[in-house]
């Protein structure tokens, strides 16, 4: 029988309960699919910094290091416990951007989507989202602002500064677009480029080298956008959009909003693609204003497993499975508190039980 390892690290605030949620979706498909997951828990993340003294402990690393993919539940803690731990020792300084680095993960995958029959769950009213929403939103991740280098101290009249510098590479941006390119050829071969070259020399680079790239795939549409407009434009019309591909501190931003049209940052899932390994982690944060209370919406936790089955273990059945029964349980008339109207609240599914619906839905 093939077995996987995997490094599981459950992270901060809500991480732990829906890391739970996705760990027994894996023992559910293991049946399924004739395999098995060795599965290698580890600390990360602002708890770690406490039990450890570091946010990525060298135990950790190793276990990743070791492991075939890595499942990571969102990292950092609440305003308060974040000042207790130094600056630069803070859970996505010192933990997140590292393991970024180490592993070259340089394309970050958010699919961004709601079928037609869940669209109650958006925001938009339903006649600006008559198909639903169906939007795979690529984002460069080991490049820009995130990794530039960083000055701070104070000028000659004694003020205080900082200074962050956005790099990029022709060849950074190159890859990028090929992973954009290679998934719109998959899908609608529509692909939006987003940039600010109106403003910043970093997007008139990246816009150069999209005419260079784009004569490789003359089945693809490239259309050019703002990312100012592409922010209007994905709350008016986002059924504009197919595959989106833009670099990290934008992609970070409007996916976030993206979330938002969905009517919850718990229905995003991500991939985080490398070069030496990928991870697959929720696009959300830690959620400490509601860790603790059993109501986090796991779907995001679930559909990185769904990704991740996808893309490092070539299980592509399995992770069909685990769309369908998800979208199965909010087909079958289920809420989770994030998603409920206010009159439904009484009658949202807590994170365990969601959970154990899905394995049903798997199971049948
Ligand atoms: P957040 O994404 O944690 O939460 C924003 C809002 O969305 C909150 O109201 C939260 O309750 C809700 N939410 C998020 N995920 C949810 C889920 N699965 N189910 C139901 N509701 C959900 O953003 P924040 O509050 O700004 O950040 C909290 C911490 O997370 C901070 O320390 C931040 O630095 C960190 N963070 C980590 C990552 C990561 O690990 N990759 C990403 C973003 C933010």
């Amino acid at each position: 029988m093939k077995t996987f390892s995997i490094a599981v690290l459950e992270g901060d605030g809500i991480g732990p309960e829906i890391t739970r949620e996705a760990v027994k979706v894996l023992r559910a498909i293991e049946p399924i699919a004739g395999v098995s997951f060795d599965l290698r828990f580890a600390p990360f993340g602002g708890q770690a910094w406490f039990d450890h003294g570091t946010s990525f402990p060298a135990e950790t690393m190793a276990i990743c290091d070791a492991s075939d993919a890595i499942l990571k539940g969102p990292i950092g803690l609440g305003t308060e416990a974040s000042r207790r731990i130094p600056v630069n020792e803070q859970p996505e300084r010192a933990g997140l951007l590292p393991m970024r680095k180490r592993y070259n993960t340089y394309a970050n995958f958010r699919p961004v989507y709601l079928p037609p029959e869940l669209c109650h769950f958006s925001p938009l009213r339903k006649e600006r989202i008559p198909n639903g929403i169906d939007i795979m939103m690529i984002r460069e991740l080991v490049g820009g602002l995130y990794f530039g280098e960083k000055e701070e101290g104070r000028n000659e009249a004694g003020g205080r500064y900082v200074k962050e510098t956005l790099e990029y590479t022709a060849l950074q941006i190159r890859r990028i677009l090929h992973t954009g390119f290679q998934e719109a050829r998959k899908r609608k071969g529509l692909l939006h480029s987003v940039h600010k070259s109106n403003v910043l020399l970093s997007s008139v680079l990246w816009n150069e080298v999209v005419d260079e790239v784009a004569p490789e795939y003359p089945d693809v549409r490239v259309e050019h956008i703002i990312v100012d407009a592409a922010a209007t434009a994905l709350v008016l019309r986002p059924e504009t959009f197919d595959v989106m591909v833009m670099e990290n501190m934008f992609g970070d931003i409007l996916s976030d909003l993206a979330g938002g049209i969905l009517g919850s940052l718990g229905l995003m899932p991500s991939a985080c693609v490398g070069t030496e390994k990928s991870y697959y982690e929720p696009s959300h944060g830690s959620a400490p204003d509601i860790a603790g209370r059993g109501t986090a919406n796991p779907y995001s936790m679930i559909g990185s497993v769904a990704l991740m089955l996808e893309k490092s273990f070539e299980m592509d059945d399995a992770a069909r499975r685990v769309w369908d029964a998800l979208r199965a349980v909010f087909a079958a008339g289920h809420v989770t508190a994030d998603l409920a109207a206010p009159e439904e609240r009484g009658k949202a599914l807590g994170t365990a039980a969601f959970g154990d619906l899905v394995v049903a839905a798997l199971k049948s």
